[in-house]
């Protein structure tokens, strides 16, 4: 039994007496908001360390994706996954959009290439995917596919901070990319997001669809939103960052010692990314397959007994939510595998300050059944 409950995550807080320069710097300024230095600062900063050419901040990562949407005037029919957080297919529902859920490969648990293409109808305008615990999807795939039925592609990146393939970024495929600064999220800035842009020109379309679409002190040219960062959070950011390789570091420790501890216990699987891909270990995913001796619920269940919670993601998938589920798209049928990891997934305590000994202890309640 844990002394103190263990949630799935806790979030990367620096000390508090860390964060006194900055906000020193704030009250110094007097400025609060709209692009100020900090704001430019941490958009410098994050290009530089994720390896991006242009990012444009937000308050948080659903505005991000809600703009994204907006920018690149997606209409009609998009393909996206009901294997992920609710706000992916909110976003659409924002742009009046209309969600067709494709079924995911049993893998990778993203969005399943090869059945995307019956899934295109005249009205579809775009796919977005979801790189899903930060594992990268097919990218390859999924842009031929876009290329062929020209379609954009918007990169649900919530997960995918950091993550690299054989050394590159893979926030730079599709067109935009969007990542989510929560409290729960690897890196964090309290609340906050931002979408990857190709190009200096969306980059100002973007700057200014999250300021209400002004262009200057008198010109209002798009209905935009308020979607932007404080500089209190960005200052944050540029905090979280001095910490975020050592905080990475930690999770990976964490994540090699669930391996080694729950390795060959028959009917429980831990998934794994190839050797190519630089890992930001945001979640720690288990699936409990049949021929384990207890179900997935059981599990989840004595866990938090022992004062640890675990999280079911993503379980219920998006297509069961009654605004969702009376899509054709969210019939269980077209949805099997995504329905079935639904059923298996747990995901265990990842973060750092995570101690080896609580690690084992899970391992152990775990191997106990
Ligand atoms: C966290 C998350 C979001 C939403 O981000 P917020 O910053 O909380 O608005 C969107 N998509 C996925 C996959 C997420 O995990």
């Amino acid at each position: 039994m844990a002394e103190h409950p263990i949630y799935v995550t806790s979030p990367l807080l620096p000390a508090l007496e860390e964060y006194l320069p900055y906000l020193e710097k704030i009250w110094a300024t007097k400025t609060l908001t709209n692009g100020g230095p900090m704001h430019i600062e941490l958009e410098r900063a994050l290009c530089s360390y994720l390896g991006v050419d242009y990012i444009s901040l937000f308050t948080n990562g659903t505005v991000a994706l809600i703009t994204a949407l907006q920018a690149l005037e997606i209409s009609g029919e998009v393909i996206t996954t009901s294997y992920s957080f609710v706000a992916t297919a909110h976003s659409l529902l924002w742009n009046g959009l209309t969600p067709v859920f494709v079924d995911i490969d049993p893998d990778s648990f993203n969005l399943d290439p090869s059945k995307i293409e019956a899934a295109i109808t005249p009205r579809t305008t775009a796919i977005m995917p979801v790189h899903c615990y930060g594992g990268p999807c097919d990218v390859d795939a999924i842009q031929a596919i876009a290329d062929k039925h020209d379609l954009k592609v918007i990169y649900d990146a919530a997960h995918a901070f950091g993550v690299s393939r054989k050394g590159d970024t893979i926030l730079k495929h599709g067109d935009l990319s969007i990542l989510s600064f929560h409290a729960t999220k690897v890196f964090n800035t309290f609340e906050g997001g931002a979408i990857i842009c190709p190009d200096a020109k969306t980059k100002t379309k973007i700057d200014r669809l999250k300021n209400f679409g002004f262009v200057n002190e008198i010109s209002v040219v798009d209905f935009g939103i308020n979607g932007k960062m404080s500089e209190i959070n960005a200052a944050f950011g540029l905090l979280q960052l001095k910490h975020i390789d050592q905080a990475i570091a930690q999770r990976r420790q964490i994540d090699d010692h669930y391996r080694h501890m729950l390795q060959g216990v028959k009917g429980l699987h831990c998934p794994a990314q190839s050797e190519d891909v630089t890992q930001n270990h945001s979640y720690f995913p288990i699936l409990v397959r049949d021929d384990f001796p207890a179900s997935r619920d059981e599990v989840y269940e004595r866990l938090k007994q022992n004062n640890i919670f675990a999280r079911r993601y993503f379980y219920p998938l998006i297509s069961a939510f009654q605004m969702y589920s009376h899509l054709e798209s969210s019939a269980v049928s077209n949805l099997a595998v995504a329905n079935k990891i639904a059923n298996q997934v747990l995901c265990l305590p990842i973060y750092p300050g995570l101690s080896t000994s609580t690690v084992e202890e899970i391992a152990a309640i775990i191997k106990g059944f």
